[in-house]
């Protein structure tokens, strides 16, 4: 089976062609600068391809993609029917979705409801979407949403303790992101330790970062809530902060709500705490090593936080049997990973250094007397978003 899968943003499309069975990639790329002029990066096996293609909308991007795809030199497949099903990465799906869909029009209803929540993203998923259903009129197509996995969390981890009326007419509560992610960490993580029932921490660090507290598969908690600006500091997101900075930066910087949310979005995080130095973790950690103390400062402010969220969770879940790195930092961040895991050590975790010593590879690296199983398991959204697809296909058929 082939499934192609799109991550569609608001000037930007990523594209994988794979096999949902294997985790073969045939195909992938990018498409940049939609409404802008159009550039288009095409990786196979053995090739890359880069050209620049008019993209004045998304509708071009996928027409790009679909030529490049069966194109005699660059291609992999000799026509678009050998494209069994689109999966769409769509990134809120409100209270509308607790699980991945096949796309109807109700779907794109429910997409559309939930504008409101995910104003940046969802529109652009759309995009993709529409552009998909033209170029592919028969070809199933399903949404794989970022929310979806945290739906199974309890009230009392998805309710802002604020006025009911806002959650009851404004839907506002905790919903989390990198759901996928997280739901491709905690199966393999059953995969490898070979349980089903048990209780794990997923830290998944990337540019952005979340933690999901999960129970037998099931998302019990996790740190981003009504947006992916809440939980630990990352890249340039402040993380979790008192609500009363962005009124005291606006009054005293004469800013609108909107601007002081760009400080929290793309100004804060590590970035912000390194003095503007780098949101990239490598160069944070050449700069700790040649003593500069902000990139210290943001480094140990990046392993409290997320070590005390571990905490946090254990609690909640009272106790944990398994604790996941993934994303860039995750698996790439030796560092980070004994940093996290030296807080750690009340509850009886102990990470063995030589295992540590590891990158974007699945590997256990916690001794045996650990308390708790820690691993490093790469993450797979484009996989996850195209196993979910194939059963839904597969199922309808
Ligand atoms: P995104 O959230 O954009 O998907 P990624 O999961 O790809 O981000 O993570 C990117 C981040 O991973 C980089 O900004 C960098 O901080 C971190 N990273 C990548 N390689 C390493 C490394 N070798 N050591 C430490 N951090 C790394």
């Amino acid at each position: 089976m082939n499934v192609l899968v799109i991550n569609a943003g608001s000037s930007s499309l990523k594209y994988q062609l794979m096999n949902p069975e294997t985790g073969d990639v045939s195909a992938k790329g990018l498409c940049e600068r939609i409404g802008i002029d159009g550039r288009l990066t095409h990786k196979t096996a053995d090739k890359k391809v880069e050209k620049e293609i008019p993209m004045p909308t998304h509708a071009e991007a996928i027409k790009a993609v679909m030529d490049i795809l069966v194109d005699a030199n660059d291609g992999v497949i000799k026509s678009v029917e050998e494209i069994d099903a689109v999966g769409h990465r769509v990134v809120h799906g409100g209270m509308e979705f607790s699980d991945s869909c096949i796309i109807n029009e109700e779907v794109i209803a429910g997409i559309k409801k939930c504008i409101p929540l995910g104003p940046l993203h969802n529109p652009a998923n759309l995009l993709g979407i529409e552009a998909c259903q033209k170029a592919m009129p028969t070809t199933p197509q399903v949404a794989v949403f970022d929310t979806a996995f945290h739906m199974t969390m309890p009230a009392k981890a998805y309710r802002y303790a604020i006025p009911t009326e806002y959650y009851e007419n404004d839907s506002i509560r905790r919903y989390g992101f990198h759901g996928t992610s997280h739901k491709y960490v905690a199966r393999r993580a059953a995969a490898l330790t070979g349980k089903t029932e048990f209780k794990m921490v997923n830290c998944h660090l990337g540019n952005g970062s979340s933690m999901s507290a999960i129970k037998d598969g099931k998302s019990v908690d996790t740190t981003m809530g009504l947006s992916p600006l809440a939980g630990v500091p990352m890249g340039t997101r402040s993380g979790d902060i008192d609500a009363c900075i962005v009124q005291f930066i606006c009054n005293k910087y004469g800013m609108s709500v909107d601007e002081a949310l760009n400080v929290l979005n793309k100004k804060s995080g590590v970035l912000g705490l390194s003095d503007g130095k780098s949101s990239d973790f490598r160069d944070l950690e050449a700069g700790a090593a040649e003593g500069n103390e902000a990139c210290k400062l943001a480094l140990e402010k990046f392993y409290y936080e997320v070590a005390k969220y571990v905490g946090a969770y254990a609690a909640a879940l009272n106790g944990i049997d398994v604790l996941t790195f993934t994303a860039g930092v995750g698996e790439n961040g030796i560092t980070t990973r004994k940093a996290v895991c030296e807080y750690l050590s009340f509850m009886g975790v102990k990470i063995d250094d030589e295992k540590n010593n590891v990158r974007g590879k699945e590997t256990l690296i916690s001794t045996p007397d650990s308390a708790v199983q820690v691993w490093v398991i790469p993450t797979n959204e484009e996989l996850m978003i195209a196993q979910d697809t194939a059963e839904l296909v597969n199922a309808a058929k």
